[in-house]
């Protein structure tokens, strides 16, 4: 599968960008063509142009910086030392972790017991939502409408090589996913989990013939 790059975009301009790749088969796992996780269940409304490539929720922000509630959906971060791809592998990992251990999902709330690894995925949330003071003080905001509103306003010329100005800034998910007024992203995470149960498992040592 060739990934594509994930920039900050706005809905707008990623409006017929499919590149003719087909879908998952039937009991085919789909995988995001923008981080590589898996796509898990779509929910309705997720991507409301069927000529748009399908991508996960979390490179679905960062598509569409534009969203109605975008700002209590994700912040800005300074993190140059991870990708954008990385980042949305990791944060896909411990929201995943979070939900199975009954936690709530908001990078703003601690986790009810300090018990197994909650302690771990706190303070991992609490680092990354650190740096939107750094961002906050290099743009002046952490708000993701902010950005948004300057790429919609952007020639076309310079809207293609916006990536050249963003340094290292990237978009943190801030636990919530709204399709309407509902909050539909503890949805997002149980489909994700739900393809990661199903998934083959890896062999083991014994399996790949040591001798
Ligand atoms: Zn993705």
């Amino acid at each position: 599968m060739m990934m594509l790059p994930l920039i900050f975009s706005v809905a707008a301009r990623v409006a017929g960008t499919h590149d003719g790749a087909s879908g998952a088969g039937a009991g085919e796992t789909a995988h995001c063509r923008f981080c590589g996780g898996v796509i898990g269940t779509e929910p309705a409304g997720l991507s409301g142009d069927p000529d748009e490539v399908p991508s996960c929720a979390l490179c679905h922000l960062v598509r569409h910086l534009d969203r109605p509630r975008i700002d209590d959906e994700a912040l800005l971060i300074w993190l140059p030392e991870m990708s954008q791809p990385v980042l949305n592998c990791l944060v896909r990992e411990m929201h995943c972790r979070l939900r199975a251990l009954g936690e709530t999902l908001h990078v703003e709330v601690s986790p009810l017991l300090d018990t197994e690894d909650r302690p771990v995925l706190w303070h991992a949330q609490q680092a990354l939502l650190g740096r939107s003071e750094v961002a906050a003080t290099r743009l002046g905001s952490a708000g993701p409408g902010d950005p948004a509103d300057a790429l919609v306003r952007l020639s076309p010329s310079a809207y293609g090589v916006r990536w050249r100005n963003l340094g290292g800034v990237r978009l943190l998910p801030r636990g919530r996913f709204f399709a309407g007024e509902s909050d539909i992203y503890p949805e997002i995470v149980d489909g994700w989990r739900k393809a990661a149960a199903s998934a083959v498992p890896r062999l083991s040592a014994s399996d790949r013939g040591n001798g």
